[in-house]
């Protein structure tokens, strides 16, 4: 039986190695961000006086493969955001709340230990009280209620996660034990005692002594297997065992115990046993649906702040409406009677979301032209005086008899570039919380110095640009779901490894690109994802797509910002396209999308009108997609709140 189960997941994991290695590039890109260990999280004071840093989100690698059997293997783990104590839990502060010190080397600065792991969480919950928050542990049963808002001890994955703070190294300041002197406080150093806390300097997000001085409680129950298998968000360790986690090291133990994977346990578990003097703890608490500042890639604080829930209040979190871009500009840019790119397309959508309602619900945007230095960005200036040239001339297409143009067309294409930066603004200044743009022209066939398929600039291309220069923001996922294949956009990233380009569309179709095959070059080989898909094809067949090829390379890439080229000319009925997707289909995949920068990037998402012909079907389509980016992700089927509980 037992070689069955081993076996079985044997096979599990040689399927799992070769997801991993379609997407091993994917992977290390994934990563990147972890490496920067330049970025320094915010510290706040919570009401009764106790520094707390806050840990964003995110993925890291857990465990170490070269460590003990229990550290193996090394996997990928998501944790959400947390906030943890700065420095262990002192005397003084453990005494605040009548409850007897244990302590063994008495003084008030000093770490509190012999802490068993009951006590820990009696203290975790007067701490909770003292505050006005609900206390996480049931004092019968001492289990943990993770929706609680009040303070419990780490995770164990959550403590590692933290103290590695973006490395993957040994230690959280390389792999050089020789250095450990200058961070803690271990059996080379200690002179057989524990020390004041934050007397040695701290780890890249500005915890101290975690590593040395007391071993630290987590919540978890030690099994040396449960991580080989466990779930790969916020795991919460098994549910029954004998001996609670312990890591970080300690004042009599030696470098190696004090490295970011070790892990250790003890069974001191309730009060009528005294632990080690050489166990101690922190606490921490969970931040969901708080906004925690991201690491940039500079390292400079994000223009994101805390806010809503910060340790020292419980008001509960705003929730940021959906913007909408929209402007009768938009309707200015003529095109011949009977085109199927007309600005009926626009009047139908806004007409559609006064009717239903949601008009009324959204945050309007108003938008204004790009700047030449964002269009340049993406285009010849050659191209883009051809562009303004030939409008002033009354010239009636631009390069190709698809692409007819008006009086007004160039300044009309600047306002539609313009109003994806505006609704980039308005999510980075955290004014909303993601925002669907009715412009036109669309973009996504244009290239650098050439008019294609209706589009004049690239205006997804230019977003991404100005997200990753104006926001220093690292990795950019652009899902591009219109009919068509983006070939302009594909062209400007292809060999770009910093913008993940997902297109599925009908092939073959027009502009006749987008095979397979097409997977990006140099540096950004696999980073373009094409997925040709037969005319015909509907709901089920995207959806497919989306949750098995989309997902997990999204969730890989983990971008900073997700960006669609929505286009609605897949939907059934559509007058140039042949495929059959319904309104509900495309708030199904809006899901799968806004569930991926939930998970990745606070929620991050702008999207962008692209094709779409049919006015009814389109505007219904419209609808059904804002419908979806308004939810609130608490009630959200698959949002990031779902993944915290792995079935
Ligand atoms: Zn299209």
């Amino acid at each position: 039986m037992l070689e069955v189960e081993k076996q079985k997941s044997e096979i599990k994991y040689s399927v799992f190695c070769s997801l991993f290695s379609v997407f091993c590039l994917l992977f290390f890109f994934g990563c990147r961000r972890a490496e920067d260990t330049s970025y320094k999280p915010e510290v706040i004071t919570t009401k009764t006086g106790i520094e707390m840093v806050a840990i964003p989100a995110g993925w890291f690698e857990m465990g170490n493969d070269k460590g003990a059997a229990d550290e193996k293997p090394i996997h990928r783990v998501w944790i959400s955001a947390f906030w943890m104590d700065k420095y262990e839990v002192v005397q003084e502060e453990f005494r605040k709340y009548q409850l007897p010190d244990p302590s063994h080397f008495k003084n008030p600065k000093n770490p509190l230990e012999r802490i068993n792991w009951t006590d820990a969480a009696l203290y975790c919950n007067d701490r909770s009280r003292a505050e006005g928050l609900e206390p996480c542990y049931d004092e019968q049963t001492w289990q943990c209620n993770f929706e609680a808002n009040g303070f419990r001890l780490p995770t164990e994955a959550e403590w590692e996660y933290a103290c590695r703070a973006g490395t993957t190294t040994k230690y959280s300041f390389g792999n050089d034990a020789r250095k450990l002197k200058t961070y803690a406080w271990f059996a080379e150093n200690s002179s057989g005692k524990t020390h004041l806390v934050g007397k040695k300097k701290p780890n890249p997000w500005g915890l101290y002594d975690m590593h040395g001085n007391v071993a630290e409680w987590c919540n978890d129950f030690y099994s040396e297997s449960y991580y080989k298998r466990g779930p790969d968000r916020d795991p919460k360790g098994p549910a029954e065992g004998e001996e609670k986690v312990l890591r970080g090291g300690a004042w009599n133990l030696s470098s190696v115990a004090c490295r970011s994977s070790y892990r250790a346990s003890d069974p001191s578990l309730n009060d009528t046993c005294l632990a080690s003097d050489i166990i101690g703890f922190r606490c921490v608490r969970s931040a969901l649906n708080t906004a925690i500042t991201l690491p940039n890639s500079d390292g400079k604080e994000d223009t994101m702040r805390m806010d809503s829930t910060s340790p020292s209040g419980t008001s509960s979190p705003q929730v940021l409406k959906t913007g909408f871009v929209y402007d009768d500009i938009y309707l200015e840019h003529k095109t011949t009677p009977g085109h199927p790119e007309s600005s009926q397309r626009l009047v139908a959508i806004v007409e559609r979301l006064k009717a239903s309602g949601l008009y009324s619900e959204l945050f309007m945007l108003t938008p204004g032209p790009a700047a030449m230095e964002w269009i340049e960005t993406v285009h010849s200036s050659h191209y883009i005086e051809r562009v303004k040239v030939s409008c002033e001339n009354g010239t009636a297409y631009l390069d190709s008899l698809d692409t007819p143009i008006s009086e007004k067309s160039y300044e009309v294409a600047l306002i539609a570039a313009g109003g994806v930066l505006t609704a980039i603004d308005a999510v980075m200044q955290r004014k909303v919380t993601n925002v669907f743009c009715a412009i036109r022209p669309p973009g996504h066939h244009a290239l650098n110095d050439r008019a294609m398929g209706f589009c004049i600039f690239n205006n997804i291309a230019i977003g991404t640009k100005y997200l990753q220069k104006k926001y220093k923001l690292q990795k950019v996922l652009i899902v591009d779901w219109d009919v068509h294949h983006g070939n302009g956009t594909e062209a400007v990233f292809y060999d770009d490894p910093t913008v993940l380009y997902f297109s599925v569309h009908q092939y073959p179709f027009y502009p006749g690109t987008g095979r397979q095959a097409e997977k990006g070059s140099g540096k950004g080989l696999n980073y373009n994802i094409n997925v040709p898909l037969p005319a015909g094809s509907g709901d089920d067949d995207y959806l497919k797509v989306f949750r098995e090829k989309l997902d997990p390379a999204a969730l890989l890439f983990s971008p900073d910002f997700v960006l669609i080229s929505a286009g609605f000319d897949a939907c059934k009925g559509d007058v140039l396209g042949g495929m059959n997707i319904t309104p509900q289909g495309f708030a199904q995949l809006t899901q799968i999308v806004k569930s991926i920068a939930e998970k990745c990037c606070e929620g991050r998402l702008v999207s962008v009108l692209e094709g779409g012909y049919d006015l009814d079907v389109m505007s219904a389509s419209v609808e059904e997609h804002i419908r979806v980016l308004m939810r609130d992700p608490a009630l959200t089927s698959t949002s990031s709140v779902e993944s915290r509980e792995p079935k």
